[in-house]
């Protein structure tokens, strides 16, 4: 299933739209997506983005399959009776669509170990059932600049949100506490349990579609129409959508840019694969981060350090870190050579860490060993020190 023929026409159908084109094709055989629960929502999540194409899929769960699931996760089958989760949808995932990676982590997601679990990937999509587990995602991806697609179901009623963006509200703005949380079950929004609430297993299908749907409009940059400021209702009873407006609370505290970077203590380490799960991050090249406020120190401190900007020209003239190296990721390969001898510890940036985390794993392969990705690249620190350690060509002030 490997000639680029055969993937040509396995993807056809989506290839063929202006959105996705072959570019968008590669970018989502690059993404790295974190699906976290594997119950109703995550079912059809997994489904639609291995179907898809997007190449590394983690999923996290701790939990067997019951025969009580299978009226609503689509994803097992009467055979999997039994057996872990994350093992048989990877085996259902791989038999759809072999070219895929697919890491497991039977564990349950906590405050924890979040930070851990998500440091390795681009996108989280929250298909989890408990208050606990949302709040423990959005605290580790604010940490890391990372957003993440929620999903919640009660009943009849379905939500939808794309918290953590850039500047978007997080899930907190939204609830801001786990008292305020549970006090609303009145208003049927997230009583998460299922087998106490009830459910028709298609409504957890429609839910599932819309997460998966808007995780693969951000993997292929279509940024500008997420659900980032907005919560998408939709109640199948009345077979209504409608969409509630979120702007951030004031008082929330993702509006305080060092709680954005308060947990990278916890991203600072490697995120190694053996105590986490079976082929998981550190094999497949995950990045080993740094903080904003970890880089400053070093900067502070005189240390010795190769700062690589692997943004465009354009990017790099606008607003750079001070005595940065700029090498664009697509030419990483190529002039790599660049690089040789250099001994100094190589921090990588990029605008939000995501084409520098690709670079980062790129310069493992090639033999780097002290390789560190800064954590929301230079928007995150930006945001935490604003003009500090910045310049940029008087030519070309914007961003
Ligand atoms: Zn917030």
């Amino acid at each position: 299933m490997k000639s680029s023929r055969t993937k040509l026409e396995r993807y056809r159908r989506q290839t063929i739209l202006e959105q996705v084109g072959e570019e968008g094709q590669a970018a989502l055989g690059a993404a790295r997506v974190l699906v976290v629960g594997l119950g109703g929502l995550g079912s059809p999540v997994a489904l639609y983005l291995a179907a898809a194409g997007v190449g590394t899929l983690g999923l996290v769960d701790f939990d067997l399959v019951e025969l009580s699931n299978l009226q609503r996760q689509m994803i097992f089958s009467e055979s999997q009776v039994g057996q872990p989760k994350v093992m048989a949808a990877r085996a259902r995932l791989l038999a759809l669509n072999s070219a895929l990676k697919v890491n497991v982590h039977k564990i349950a997601l906590n405050q924890a170990n979040a930070a851990e679990l998500i440091a390795g990937y681009d996108l989280v999509v929250d298909c989890s059932d408990n208050f606990a587990a949302r709040y423990a995602i959005n605290d580790a991806c604010l940490a890391l600049g990372k957003p993440f697609v929620f999903g919640s179901l009660y009943r009849f009623e379905g939500q939808v949100s794309f918290f953590c963006h850039e500047e978007a509200p997080c899930y907190r703005c939204f609830y801001p506490d786990l008292e305020q949380a549970g006090g609303d079950c009145a208003t049927a929004q997230l009583v998460p349990n299922c087998a106490e609430a009830g459910i028709l297993g298609s409504m957890a299908g429609v839910i599932g579609s819309l997460q998966a749907t808007e995780a693969l409009k951000y993997l292929l940059g279509q940024k500008e129409e997420l659900l980032a400021a907005s919560v998408l209702m939709f109640d199948g009873l009345a077979m209504s959508f409608s969409r509630l407006g979120l702007k951030p609370r004031t008082d929330c505290h993702c509006r305080n840019a060092a709680m954005r970077g308060h947990l990278s203590g916890m991203d600072g380490g490697i995120v190694s694969g053996a105590d986490v799960s079976a082929g998981s991050a550190a094999a497949s090249g995950a990045a080993v981060s740094i903080s904003p406020a970890q880089l400053a120190q070093m900067l502070d401190e005189d240390e010795d350090l190769l700062l690589l900007d692997v943004r465009a020209l354009k990017e790099h003239r606008a607003m750079r870190l001070r005595n940065s190296t700029l090498i664009p990721l697509p030419e990483l390969t190529e002039r790599i050579s660049e690089l040789d001898g250099e001994e100094r510890p190589i921090v990588v940036y990029c605008r939000s860490g995501v084409r520098s985390r690709k670079a980062c794993s790129l310069l493992r392969d090639c033999g780097f060993e002290d390789v560190r990705n800064l954590t929301g690249g230079i928007l995150a620190w930006y945001r935490e020190f604003e003009e500090k350690s910045i310049e940029s060509d008087a030519a070309l002030e914007t961003y």
